[in-house]
């Protein structure tokens, strides 16, 4: 039998997309195609940046700005694939390819950003934009532009320009090291159990442990990996201290295994050369630099809100620590509570207190329930519809929804990825394979949310927890706001903003979970079809605050340590161990809690690095999300149109239009306080 070879071109990742939507032929491809692809859309793109640059014609708005906002469509479309593949159904192909692509890219952006004759075009427009005729979107596109240029080293001597282009392909290298070393040491971990091993542990807990065992080759056996889902849950319920003791630690661990995995040497040379840059481009620390272009603009902006917060939240965690003692003491326990133990005792005292338990619960919390209610608040807010549409997609556990508006118009493709599998790297994300623009036309944005929520045995509906909940609201949040984008130019669509701004849509989407309205149509018994009975709902509501000095403390301190190990000026031969030791100290961290994120793992920081000095991000976005859900509270109508209208026109479909200190006093009439905050986080007590 002879084989035909391929025709020549035949690579289906450099043809136009024509599948249903406008989606990829994901069934045509293979991963050996991703290489080729890449290195002719990087050509191409190439080839359209230097066409611009060298134009004869003196630049103006459309041969510069615009022409550059028309350009890299076959880089976007590549890249967009790839990365929603390498984040959500990787494998050593896929591995091996973003290994040698990251450099690739980097070098590229530099070598963009870099381009002097570019830059000189950019700069002669920007100085004098004000007669140019543009109108305020145009204009801020323009700004933009500048902006990042000069962030990324435009204006200086070429040496410099050199030196910050080796950096930043340094730096790329790493951080997907970094990320594969995660994701690697949470793959080789597996703490197989046998059934006299799982006191304490529900149903749903047992369950899943046996197909995560089954899925490792250990059928009939139990098996707790270190997926959020899976280690939160035997840590909440698991009765045998040894095992959570042994989990716990495996869990604390990653990243910092000694190995070949060990990511402490790759984080000290990322933070030394973060800092070099911030030194070349004028900046005293990494820190800086970074907030310099964001909501917040100085590092002491920052920890003003931090530190207003991690006061209070540290007196209350004690006072929660001395609670969960006593119940140790109660039970006859003999030894302090260890940070093993809290989340175990926690869920105890809730029970206790609230009579509320987590197994009680999640039959209520069917993800299909979950995603109506999801949609059916997006069509109360913004009228959206969501039609299931059977499309291929890139895995069997996919789900693809046609989004339209309230006059039946094409909104765009929504596609849910929720289950866990060792192909996906950990927690949860909104990506994009298109995002919306209307200067190539109307396009429409294919938007995903992927998530890790344990998938359950053949036959059963996946239940999730509150907190799973919450992330599936969390991030169709962050959906919304790709897919109601409703820009023209494509660099300040959807997500493209500061990033102390971009988890408002999502922290703002949580509080529509928790209205009445919400929870009492769809937290419905998955056999019995019986809605949550009151009692259990208002129980569910009151324990909103419950353990919020932990939550508050696991954050604050991996925020604080990440400004922290970031604000150092000159990090030689950073000893990563002993400086997470000191920062930690400084702030007095209660022994009991471990940082959410250690630094060896810490994925925000050094896996890429998009919340490198950003992960007080997260609180910064919640000051604005509580104070913005006021705004319907105050209205008198969780659903309350006026308000709805303004936020779909200002946060939700307004992308990059503006400064988000102006976007979001545009939205509310001023800008946010801390008060909302502190209440929803029951922090805003007098004691604290
Ligand atoms: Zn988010």
């Amino acid at each position: 039998m002879t084989s035909t070879p391929a025709p020549a071109g035949a690579n289906p990742l450099l043809s136009d997309w024509s599948g249903p939507f406008g989606l990829p032929p994901f069934a045509a491809i293979v991963p050996d195609q991703f290489r080729a692809a890449f290195d002719r859309a990087l050509a191409a793109n190439k080839a359209e940046t230097a066409a611009i640059a060298g134009n004869p014609q003196p630049p103006d708005f459309l041969n510069t700005v615009e022409a550059l906002e028309r350009s890299g469509k076959a880089l976007d479309r590549v890249s967009s694939l790839f990365f929603v593949l390498a984040g959500a159904d990787t494998g050593d192909a896929i591995e091996a390819i973003e290994r040698e692509v990251s450099p690739l890219l980097a070098r590229h952006a530099n070598e963009f950003y870099l381009n002097g004759p570019l830059f000189a075009r950019i700069d002669a427009l920007y100085r004098r934009r004000d007669a140019l005729g543009l109108n305020a979107e145009q204009m801020r596109v323009l700004e933009r532009y500048h902006t990042r240029f000069v962030r990324a080293g435009a204006g200086l001597a070429k040496e410099a320009q050199d030196r910050l282009a080796a950096i930043n392909e340094r730096l790329a290298t790493l951080g997907t090291q970094f990320g594969q070393n995660v994701l690697a040491d949470e793959k080789s971990y597996a703490l197989i159990l046998e059934e006299g091993d799982l006191a304490g542990l529900p149903d749903f807990a047992r369950d899943a442990a046996r197909a995560a065992a089954a899925e490792r080759g250990h059928p009939g056996k139990y098996a707790i990996t270190l997926a959020r889902s899976s280690i939160e849950s035997f840590l909440q319920f698991s009765a045998r201290r040894d095992l959570r003791e042994k989990a716990f630690q495996a869990w604390l661990s990653r990243g910092e295994s000694g190995g070949a995995t060990d990511n402490r040497a790759i984080v000290a040379e990322m933070v030394k050369l973060r800092a070099e840059r911030a030194a070349l481009l004028g900046y005293k620390t990494f820190a800086d630099y970074r907030l310099d272009d964001q909501m917040a603009k100085t590092p002491q902006a920052a920890r003003g809100l931090l530190d207003e917060v991690w006061g209070r939240a540290r007196a209350r965690a004690g006072r929660e620590r001395d609670e969960l003692q006593q119940m140790v003491a109660q039970e006859g326990g003999n030894f302090a509570l260890a940070a093993h133990d809290w989340r175990y005792y926690a869920e105890k005292l809730r029970k206790a207190r609230y009579d509320l338990d987590e197994a009680e619960i999640k039959p209520y919390f069917a993800l299909d329930n979950m995603i109506a209610a999801a949609f059916e608040t997006a069509q109360r807010l913004f009228g959206l519809t969501f039609t299931p549409a059977q499309v291929p997609l890139y895995h069997p556990d996919a789900r693809a929804w046609e989004v339209k508006d309230a006059n039946g118009k094409h909104v765009g493709l929504f596609i849910g990825d929720y289950f866990a599998r060792t192909s996906k790297h950990s927690g949860a994300w909104m990506t994009s394979l298109r995002d919306q623009e209307k200067l190539a036309g109307d396009v429409r944005p294919v938007i995903l949310n992927v998530c890790n929520f344990s998938k359950p045995a053949a036959g059963e509906p996946a239940l999730l927890s509150f907190e799973d909940a919450r992330t599936l609201f969390h991030e169709f949040g962050h959906g919304l706001h790709g897919l109601l984008s409703n820009v023209t130019y494509p660099m300040l669509a959807g997500t493209a903003v500061s990033s102390d701004f971009v988890e408002l849509p999502s922290q703002l989407y949580e509080h529509w979970l928790e209205t009445p309205e919400i929870l009492s149509k769809y937290a419905r018994h998955y056999k019995t079809g019986a809605p949550m009975p009151k009692a259990l709902l208002d129980k569910i509501l009151a324990t909103r605050t419950f353990n919020q000095g932990f939550a508050t403390v696991e954050y604050t301190a991996c925020a604080l340590v990440d400004l922290d190990i970031h604000s150092l000026p000159e990090p030689d031969a950073l000893d990563v161990t002993a400086f997470e030791r000191k920062s930690l100290a400084r702030i007095h961290m209660p022994a009991e809690i471990a940082m959410r994120h250690r630094i060896p793992h810490f994925q925000h920081l050094f896996s890429g690095g998009g919340y490198a000095a950003g992960y007080y991000s997260y609180m910064w976005s919640e000051v604005l999300d509580a104070d913005a859900f006021a705004a319907f509270k105050e209205a008198g109508d969780h659903f309350d149109p006026a308000t709805a209208k303004k936020l779909r026109e200002f946060i939700y479909s307004a992308g990059n239009l503006r400064d988000p200190a102006e976007a979001y006093k545009a939205f509310r009439g001023r800008l946010p306080t801390v008060d909302a905050l502190l209440r929803k986080r029951g922090l805003d007590d007098a004691a604290a």
